[in-house]
């Protein structure tokens, strides 16, 4: 090990998920092919991985030759390119290189071989003349055919990971975190995400602690590493010395005895100190977590974030599947209510079957109603296996990113259309399922007031309302300080949309993650919001919250913070407020003591 590998280091990224780790570190590599660092206990080990590199090169010059000999005739005369790949298979940057370190360092040959491109790529950088300089391309080309000669070309899963580790990657999709193990997971880092990336919220949904945006933790340390990873302030510690081990092992202990605490109260109903009632709701994204929210203390789901069932497999489900899924979760839940958000895919969330077109701005891009709106098939499938679930408990449909009211009155007809054509089928359901828009663009508040005379509630969706005001990627780490929750821009519009709710006489909901910031809780409650929704690991904490406060001192507190005008001024406010009130949960600066 070098030295660099050994010595303790911190890195800072955003905390994702709460709790903490501590564990072998498992790198996930999501460049072409993905590579994993394994380390070589043995000498033999060792000799069978230089023969396995070996015939990964012999077999890749075969391939090259079996190319150039079948290449047509039209194109005869680039064949040249296959035979500088040859000559680059046996180059001793690559070839004796990747031998080398495999036997000086003991790794397996794909880890070695990715260290020797990235050695070429330093040297290629340096050189003066373009062309040349841009030949590095072919280098990559051949160490990514001896990388698919090596690893079989199968495509390495999260679900493979061999034993409890904390998984470190460049990027984690959605689709990937819902493939992990979660026995074998203990926790996850990555250099990219924001707070509200999906890949957040699901972290948190597992109960995984999680930091992303640490922006170079896959350069920083080797796989197989000691780290600590602390979810709740975002920290990662490589190396970390017994002290610290120890110390993070208590604070990790002190969380969890926190926790059972307060889950001990969490089916007193979320009431306030002088009676005002509110509905705490939770946000699910699989089945699995159907425990976790009974045991929560939730009334109810307030957002079934449903592309998660199209995520998770390698078929599109069929309308059965998705019956079968609906059925169970109203039927448990039951007799509280279970929202069920109709398929919001795009943006970062894809299904490698829908083949979706790569996109410039994937947010901006044909996401969740407008998919919808134009795969009218895949929109009905789910809309009558939610119908025909409506019978089993309490359902709601919830249409997610409506810019305006054209796209309500197209979801309604389509769903008119499905009932005829259930009824025509002698198929039963609740005719008056109640009908709801995420409120999440901009233009969805402005126009809010006739939005509010076509459906039956709102659900504001802070995630991407904030992503969409302030103009701030929710998934980018270098603009992550400026998702600002708290922004004046961002109370007015929550304002706006719940004023506009109360007119109409429709109750109006929050599910984005600000709905469960303790923090916030004061501010949401005097805005006046009907029900909060949020990831069920929270609601206890915030339902303690909720009957510590008062509504009345709430709806005061609020009229103050709309009449500050920074995100600053705001922030300084309602951290130093919350302290004063509640010393035993916030710390001086308003941190939460506990979280
Ligand atoms: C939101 O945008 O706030 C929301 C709840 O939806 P999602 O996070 O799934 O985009
Ligand atoms: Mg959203």
């Amino acid at each position: 090990m070098t030295q660099r590998e050994s010595t303790t280091r911190f890195l800072k990224g955003i905390g994702a998920s709460a709790g903490v780790a501590i564990g072998r570190a498992y790198l996930v590599d999501r460049s072409r092919v993905k590579v994993i660092y394994q380390y070589l206990l043995d000498d033999n080990k060792v000799e069978e991985e230089i023969e396995r590199f070996r015939q990964a090169v012999d077999r890749a010059e075969e391939q090259l030759r079996q190319i150039q000999e079948e290449i047509p005739e039209e194109i005869k005369d680039q064949a040249g390119i296959f035979d500088s790949h040859r000559l680059i298979l046996r180059d001793k940057l690559l070839y004796d290189q990747t031998l080398e370190q495999i036997k000086s360092e003991q790794i397996n040959a794909e880890w070695a071989l990715k260290k020797s491109v990235e050695k070429a790529q330093e040297a290629f950088a340096k050189i003066k003349d373009e062309y040349i300089r841009s030949r590095f391309k072919d280098v990559e080309d051949v160490s990514e055919r001896i990388l698919r000669n090596l690893t079989g070309k199968k495509v390495e899963s999260l679900s493979e990971v061999p034993e409890p580790v904390i998984i470190v990657a460049h990027d984690l999709s959605p689709a990937d975190t819902t493939q992990m193990r979660l026995d074998r997971v203990l926790g996850f880092a990555t250099d990219m995400g924001g707070k509200t990336s999906h890949t957040a919220i699901i972290a948190q949904s597992l109960e995984i602690p999680a930091v992303v945006g640490l922006e170079r933790i896959t350069q920083e340390f080797s796989s197989g590493s000691l780290i600590i990873l602390d979810g709740t302030n975002g920290e990662v510690i490589i190396n970390p010395d017994q002290k610290t081990v120890q110390d993070y092992s208590n604070r990790k202990k002190n969380y969890e005895k926190f926790r059972a605490e307060i889950a001990r109260y969490s089916h007193l109903p979320a009431v306030t100190l002088d009676g005002q009632a509110l509905k705490v709701r939770a946000n699910i994204e699989f089945m699995e977590e159907l425990g976790a929210v009974l045991d929560s203390g939730a009334e109810g789901i307030g957002l079934f974030r449903t592309e998660f069932l199209y995520l998770s497999q390698k078929e599109l489900p069929g309308e059965d599947t998705l019956y079968e899924n609906f059925k169970e979760v109203a039927r448990r839940v039951a007799p509280v209510p279970v929202t069920i958000r109709t398929l919001d895919i795009g943006g970062d969330k894809f299904a490698s079957q829908m083949d979706l077109a790569e996109e410039m701005n994937p947010a901006l891009g044909l996401r969740a109603i407008r998919f919808c709106l134009k795969e009218v098939d895949i929109f009905k499938r789910q809309l009558r296996a939610i119908l025909r679930a409506s019978l089993h408990g309490r359902l709601k449909i919830l249409f997610p990113m409506i810019s305006d009211v054209d796209e309500v009155l197209q979801a309604k007809a389509i769903l008119k259309e499905v009932e005829a054509e259930l009824r025509s089928e002698g198929i039963r359901f609740d005719p008056k399922i109640p009908i709801g828009i995420m409120i999440e663009i901009p233009s969805a508040v402005v126009t809010a007031d006739l939005l509010a005379r076509e459906v039956d509630f709102f659900s504001i969706g802070t995630n991407d309302l904030i992503q969409y005001t302030l103009a701030i990627d929710r998934v980018n780490e270098h603009v992550a300080h400026m998702y600002q929750p708290l922004h004046p821009a961002i109370l007015r519009l929550i304002h706006q949309t719940i004023e506009a709710g109360h007119r109409a006489d429709i109750p109006v909901a929050m599910c984005g993650e600000m709905a469960g910031e303790p923090l916030y809780i004061p501010i949401l409650l005097g805005l006046g919001l009907d029900e909060l929704s949020m990831n069920p690991v929270t609601i206890p904490r915030v339902k303690q919250i909720i009957r510590l406060i008062s509504y009345q001192e709430s709806r005061r507190f609020v009229e103050e913070v709309l009449t500050l005008t920074t995100t600053g001024q705001v922030n300084r406010y309602v951290r130093h407020e919350m302290a004063k009130r509640f010393p035993d949960l916030f710390g001086p600066n308003g941190n939460l003591l506990y979280s």
